[in-house]
């Protein structure tokens, strides 16, 4: 893990949990000796799209193992797949795991790196035996494989003399033949139980353009040759992958076992799955395709990119997967409970301000016309060494619009003609009048009066029953503001047979862009904190991405309700 970068991160560790299932295999590795007493990992993703959240568990499990145990774990590219993946994706994924606070030291590789290598055992494999060219085309191959309750039936090549198996898995490598029109196959059982048995393809013929190899390869490996494989060159001991390759880890094991090389021990747990959201780089390829999204990381992606530019911090993200545990059987987790991480990390981090998102003009009209004072807020009371700072206050300030009513109902304790509200931090104000568009009735103004003798902080206390926050008119700055809900409108939108298309269950309303707000002067002029929490409203962050000197952009992050909270405490 990079040390300082991101602050101390023992400090998120404090909660002991029991050790998960997989901590307990290694530590049991550890003690009967196998892999001699080391601890190996590595998180391999396909560079065909950002990482989301999902990854984020997987790396935290893996870098979080090889932390844990005195191990090793590298990064690896996987690479086999050259028409989806880029150069883009690639930095994307460094970026996104270094920003996570994880560092694979001098071990970042890539499949595509092992190519050569790869060849030479597909070459070993079919000179044992144990691999043949087949010229099904892949729907053929299919129709042959049969079902769960058929058994699949053998191709007419596979009994090739091993030499013509060289000779034409080297005349694939060369181009000689189209996309489809050969594979290689690995010779196993097309009556086994198991349909990833039934003599998988273990190469095939791809003329496309790979974004590290170029032209030079006409066939690339699948993921199951490629995989294992490469667990096996970098020296990996525990290859810790998500359910659905339960079913391949015995190709997983054939493979090594027949080509007699060394034999990690692959390890399936539950992926991540979130409500309201979809985890699938996949399905979020569309939503960015389809512009149904600003891009990857648009802040209502579940992408790691996305929750940053939306304000969560990498210590929150840590502590999610930590509190998500790791577990075999698959469930979804409740978005309230992510929102819960970054809302108790930035109670500790972010700095208090005002801002006010609908403004309201208030004029009070028995405080003098030149006069500014001012006044004095503690930028955190959760941590006293945020220090204090000074804010202005003078004759006309903006409050929130929704914080007054001409006719309220009973408990609205906010401004409304003849009633008294304290401006936190300041004074007391009595609201007198309304001020009107004489066309519309639309309230325009407050006109309001303080009382001198109510200034926060000196001990004179006269109770009020609301408590609002306000900036000075004269001392603000313009900004826009965004504020976010779920970017779907149903709990499973990536149920595929319930909502085969995504953007159908897309909520019209996941984002709403307030463009005339007032933000003290303090956030405008002296932006040292990345991370504030806007009084009353929530949890916010500045957007550098496209914010411009002219208009400052802000982002919820999450409100400040905290339901998951409650659930808990109710539950304890
Ligand atoms: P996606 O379906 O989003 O494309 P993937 O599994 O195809 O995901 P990879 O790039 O192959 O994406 O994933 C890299 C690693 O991250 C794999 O080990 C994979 O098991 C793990 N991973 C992917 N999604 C999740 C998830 N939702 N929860 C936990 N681990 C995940
Ligand atoms: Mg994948």
């Amino acid at each position: 893990m990079k040390s300082n970068k991101n602050n101390d991160i023992e400090d998120t560790n404090e909660v002991v949990s029991p050790s998960h299932f997989i901590q307990n295999i290694i530590k049991d590795d550890l003690e009967t000796g196998k892999f001699e007493g080391r601890v190996h990992t590595r998180f391999p993703p396909e560079p065909n799209g950002y990482l989301h959240i999902g990854h984020a568990k997987s790396i935290c499990l893996n870098f979080g193992i090889s932390i844990e145990f005195n191990g090793l774990c590298n990064l690896r590219m996987d690479d086999t797949n050259p028409s989806k993946e880029d150069t883009a994706f690639v930095e994307s994924i460094k970026n996104d795991v270094e920003w996570l606070g994880f560092d694979w030291g001098d071990r970042l590789f890539f499949t595509s790196d092992y190519f050569d290598r790869l060849y030479q055992f597909a070459v070993q494999l079919i000179k044992l035996g144990k691999a043949y060219v087949d010229d099904l085309n892949p729907e053929e191959i299919r129709e042959y494989r049969g079902t769960l309750t058929e058994p699949g039936k053998e191709s007419p090549f596979r009994n090739r003399a091993v030499e013509e198996n060289l000779d034409l898995f080297e005349r694939m490598k060369k181009g000689e033949f189209e996309e489809g029109a050969k594979s290689l196959r690995a010779k196993i059982d097309m009556h086994s139980g198991n349909l990833n048995m039934r003599d998988p393809v273990i190469y095939r013929i791809l003329k496309a353009n790979h974004h590290r190899t170029g032209r030079t390869w006409s066939i690339y490996p699948m993921y199951d040759f490629a995989h294992c494989l490469s667990d096996s060159m970098e020296n990996v001991t525990h290859s810790i992958c998500t359910l659905e390759f339960e079913d391949h880890r015995p190709l997983y094991d054939w493979i090594l076992n027949e080509l007699g090389v060394y034999r990690p021990q692959q390890i399936e747990f539950a992926r991540l799955n979130i409500d309201y959201t979809v985890l699938s780089k996949r399905k979020l390829l569309q939503l960015v395709q389809g512009n149904h999204v600003s891009g990857w990381d648009d802040p209502r992606m579940p992408t790691i990119s996305g929750l940053r530019r939306r304000g969560y911090t990498p210590e929150s993200i840590r502590d999610f997967c930590e509190r998500i545990g790791v577990a075999k059987s698959a469930g979804t987790v409740e978005m309230p409970l992510l929102e819960h991480c970054i809302r108790e990390d930035l109670n500790k981090r972010s700095a208090r301000v005002m801002a006010v998102l609908r403004p309201l003009k208030v004029v009070i009209e028995n405080y003098p016309e030149e006069k500014t004072e001012e006044l004095e807020a503690e930028n955190n009371p959760e941590d006293p060494s945020m220090g204090k700072r000074k804010i202005p206050f003078c004759r006309e300030i903006f409050v929130e619009r929704d914080d007054f009513m001409e006719d309220p109902p009973k408990k609205f304790f906010r401004l409304t003609p003849g009633k008294e509200v304290r401006l936190k931090h300041a004074y007391i104000i009595k609201c007198e009048r309304a001020i009107k568009d004489p066309q519309t009735g639309e309230v325009v103004e407050l006109r309001c009066s303080y009382d001198p003798e109510t200034k926060s902080g000196t001990g004179v206390s006269r109770k009020v029953k609301g408590t609002l926050h306000w900036v000075s008119a004269k001392h603000c700055e313009k900004a826009e503001v965004r504020l976010y809900e779920n970017l779907f409108s149903i709990s499973n939108p990536g149920d595929e047979k319930k909502n085969p298309e995504i953007k159908e269950v897309l909520n019209p309303d996941s984002v709403e862009v307030l463009g005339d707000c007032r933000i003290e002067l303090s956030m405008a002029t002296n932006r040292i904190h990345n991370h504030y929490q806007f009084l009353r409203l929530g949890y916010f962050c500045f957007d550098s991405s496209i914010s411009t000197s002219d208009c400052l952009v802000f982002n919820r992050t999450v409100t400040l309700r905290d339901s998951w909270a409650k659930i808990v405490k109710k539950g304890a």
